[in-house]
């Protein structure tokens, strides 16, 4: 795991535990005048709504790309100051909460609201914040989780073992949209998705571009997909490898040995569905089903299905009969990967409770794919520090 999750068991920071200690121990009991600047100033600034929650820990750097010594700058202002880079930085740096005016905690409710499918008419009536603003929040919000679904689940880390993709479609304002997903289905874990104003290559490609990176090397891996031809194209040329012969020359590029991939065929009319094996062994893509799946089963996809209804529930701009019709791909796309993390890391997946000591432990997909270590609130989202190579 890397560092940047384990920020609020600060090492120096001041708790406020600490700051009340510090409180009582010069207060006017043991006979010692409180200052006027300093320790009351700075708890008067901590209890603000603002700083209460994130001011749990001296942050790194985010300019430098290691560790470095950091220093308090002002306390009145909760800025801090790196020792190498001598830059000053706050708290909120590289996180779509830095240079805020409203209090985070309207803001953490607000998204969750707009993450989980609420109209942004209701949010403005509720809360009287200007459409722009929440536009504006949507958008910081959608670029950081973007980049911080590609930090902790495309690294090459992860057995997949049967992966299904889809892709949907919606009205917008200048066309039609498609949305193409993929899903690894043992952990539930949504792992990318794209949006692109027509069904074409480049929309399959970029998402199974990005579940090539998530998968580990030579991993069995089982693709399963509808008819569209396009898919199968685009998985065999990203999931292949070098053949080292030791000639001289750029080497031979095969197909993963553990590589299957399955097709599921709706027809109107004659036999309604067709299961087929496009590429691989149909006994191991059956095996690798009922590991995922838990139970044996048919070649299938079913998970990636629920997942669309899912996406159409919370992302009302999907909803093909509605008046939420998005009006660009670029501001669709943020908002959709706003709703990935959440379906990844925040909200809890009845499917993966277990029982242990005889209580059921809710989890989410990012637990189930050892990611993370507990269901994230909003908070922990947006206030989750990238590497400086990989923020903004
Ligand atoms: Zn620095």
């Amino acid at each position: 795991m890397p560092c940047y999750m384990s920020q609020k068991q600060g090492r120096f920071g001041p708790t406020s535990r600490m700051i009340s200690h510090r409180r009582r121990s010069v207060g006017p009991q043991n006979g010692v005048e409180e200052p006027k600047r300093g320790p009351r100033r700075y708890l008067e600034c901590v209890n603000t709504t603002k700083t209460v929650r994130l001011a749990q820990c001296t942050p790194p750097c985010p300019f430098c790309p290691t560790p470095t010594k950091v220093g308090v700058h002002s306390r009145a202002d909760q800025r801090y100051r790196c020792h190498q880079c001598k830059k000053t930085f706050t708290q909120t740096n590289g996180t779509p909460l830095y240079g805020l005016k409203t209090d985070f905690d309207v803001v953490f409710i607000i998204l969750t609201l707009l993450i989980f499918g609420c109209p942004i008419p209701a949010v403005v009536a509720a809360f009287k914040v200007d459409e722009r603003t929440l536009a504006d929040w949507i958008d910081k919000a959608g670029e950081h989780a973007q980049r911080v679904q590609g930090h902790l689940v495309c690294q090459g880390n992860l057995e997949l073992r049967q992966v299904q993709a889809d892709e949907l479609w919606c009205r917008s304002q200048r066309g039609v949209l498609w949305l193409a997903t993929a899903m690894s289905v043992s952990a539930r874990l949504l792992i990318w998705g794209k949006v692109a104003s027509g069904r074409t290559e480049a929309l399959m490609d970029a998402v199974v571009l990005q579940v090539h990176r998530a998968t580990r090397l030579q991993s069995p891996i089982l693709w399963a997909t509808d008819g569209f031809s396009t898919w199968t194209g685009c998985i065999m040329h990203h999931f292949r490898s070098a053949l080292l012969t030791g000639r001289r020359g750029h080497p031979a590029l095969v197909q993963w040995a553990e590589l299957h991939i399955v097709q599921v065929i709706k027809r109107t009319y004659g036999e309604r569905i067709e299961r087929r094996l496009a590429w691989g062994d149909l006994f191991e893509a059956l095996h690798l089903i009922e590991t995922t799946q838990g139970k044996p089963g048919t070649i299938n996809t079913a998970f990636v299905e629920r997942l669309n209804a899912t996406l159409r529930t919370w992302l009302p701009a999907l909803t093909r009969r509605s008046r939420h019709a998005g009006s660009d791909h670029e501001r669709l796309e943020r908002h959709f990967f706003l709703v990935l993390v959440a379906y990844n890391f925040i909200r809890p997946r009845r499917s993966l409770q277990r029982r242990v000591d005889g209580r059921w432990i809710e989890r989410t997909a990012g637990m189930a794919a050892s990611l993370t270590d507990h269901p994230w609130p909003m908070e922990d989202l947006l206030s989750f520090r990238l590497p400086p190579s990989q923020a903004a």
